[in-house]
């Protein structure tokens, strides 16, 4: 590429960068008010030094554990929590919560369209249910969808709930997963919180609250829900905590879903951590930060897109509810091309080249850019894509804005070598 092409590309991104100037305003205000709840949250729990010891064996008094559980209760609006690095993933942990809270013959009613795709095992939405997976257990599973534009089906939503008898669970997923429509915000989720409490008062609103924690000012919490999950190597674990996720919520909740974590009986008592607690410590500290640093990058990317006349969800001066940005291609190579451009501006793994591949737990085949630290991590900045039309890229996390300026700048170059666009 020559001199001439590359300054007008520094050009173009840097007079899209000045555009964008009060949106950011906005994201650095929402990271303050969270920075302080955090911060209050770590005071008021007298966190020290003492808390990131390691631990063992069974892991009896490990106040490690338990001040790591309140802390991330008290940031996340909830009563309680249990944060857990033995959880392998967040669908391990919001499974866990579910197994815990339904029984043989409880319906689960999920209100926000067709759960994020690794769940389909996990509650037996495939052919030939699972061993364990929630309908194979007894466990009815129940689906209103959400509106064309993305919002409730509020009539919908109440109509099933009036229909039906036995609802448990109230299902919400907040973040966008691979679909085609904007994140939840907390606050737009309480007119179903509020129909729910009206008309079955005893079903618990569960809500995946994957990719959205610290993203607003509120979470689900904050509105009525009574269990909000997700994972660590995401948004609350600040790009540090190497693993884990957390359930948090109701009290009473929280204990029932202990005794299916470990053992009924014994519950949260037990579960010790040998590598010590600092990084979940150090991550939920960093959370906010991170969080906001991943809201500027997809903002960027979405702003750059625009500009290229190229669809883009949300639009970069939307409300975001969730650090994800879709953007859509004309090709699958474009696609493609993309995630490896990514990839080109990682950390780690910046010299491979990914391929499209058969993810367990997905249905197309999907390429994903990951250079990351913590394998996975998608607070890290990452993409990903299923091969299938329209070709449509996931951009999500974002240690630094910086990191994310230079990949928007890599992309773009990218595209001008491949033909794709002009600027
Ligand atoms: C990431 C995510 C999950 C959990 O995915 P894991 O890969 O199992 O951590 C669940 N729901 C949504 C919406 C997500 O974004």
């Amino acid at each position: 590429m020559n001199e001439e092409t590359m300054r007008k590309v520094a050009r173009f991104i840097n007079e899209t960068e000045h555009e964008l100037r009060t949106v950011f305003d906005r994201i650095e205000e929402i990271e303050y008010v969270n920075q302080e709840r955090v911060l209050n949250a770590f005071c008021s729990e007298k966190v020290s030094a003492r808390h990131f010891a390691q631990t063992a064996g069974y892991g009896y008094d490990d106040i490690g554990r338990d001040t790591l559980d309140r802390v991330f209760a008290k940031s996340l609006f909830c009563e309680d929590a249990l944060v857990r690095p033995t959880f392998a993933s967040g669908t391990h942990a919001i499974f866990t919560a579910l197994a815990g809270l339904l029984e043989s013959g409880d319906v689960m009613l999920a209100v926000s369209g067709r759960p994020y795709d690794t769940l389909e095992t996990a509650i037996g939405l495939d052919d030939n249910p699972q061993p364990n997976s929630l309908i194979r257990n007894g466990v009815i599973y129940e689906q209103v969808d959400l509106n064309q534009d993305g919002s409730f089906d509020l009539n919908g939503i109440e109509t099933a709930l009036n229909r039906l008898e036995n609802v448990k669970v109230v299902y919400v997923q907040r973040s966008r997963g691979y679909a085609w429509r904007e994140a939840i915000a907390p606050e737009s989720m309480k007119p179903v919180f509020d129909a729910v409490k009206r008309i079955k008062n005893d079903a618990i609103i569960v809500v995946d609250n994957c990719y959205g924690e610290f993203t607003l000012e509120t979470e689900p919490s904050s509105f009525g829900a009574d269990i909000i999950i997700g994972s660590l190597i995401k948004n609350p674990g600040g790009g540090i905590a190497p693993t884990g996720g957390y359930i948090a919520g109701r009290g009473d909740l929280i204990e029932r879903i202990a005794a299916r974590l470990t053992v009924p009986g014994t519950g949260r008592e037990i579960g010790s951590y040998a590598a010590g607690y600092t990084q979940f410590y150090q991550g939920l500290f960093l959370a906010p930060h991170v969080t906001a640093q991943a809201l500027k990058t997809a903002v960027l990317f979405a702003r750059v897109f625009e500009r290229l006349k190229l669809t883009t969800m949300p639009a970069s001066n939307s409300v975001r509810s969730d650090i994800v940005q879709a953007l859509r291609f004309n090709t699958a190579q474009d696609l493609v091309e993309f995630c490896r451009a990514i990839q080109a501006a990682s950390p780690v793994d910046g010299y491979v080249v990914p391929e499209p591949w058969d993810m367990p737990g997905y249905n197309d085949q999907v390429i994903m850019a990951a250079g990351t630290f913590i394998q996975g991590a998608s607070i890290e900045l990452s993409a990903d894509g299923p091969i299938r039309e329209p070709y449509t890229a996931y951009i999500q996390g974002g240690l630094t804005y910086s990191h994310g300026k230079i990949a928007v700048s890599r992309v773009i170059h990218s595209m001008i070598r491949n033909g794709s666009i002009r600027i």
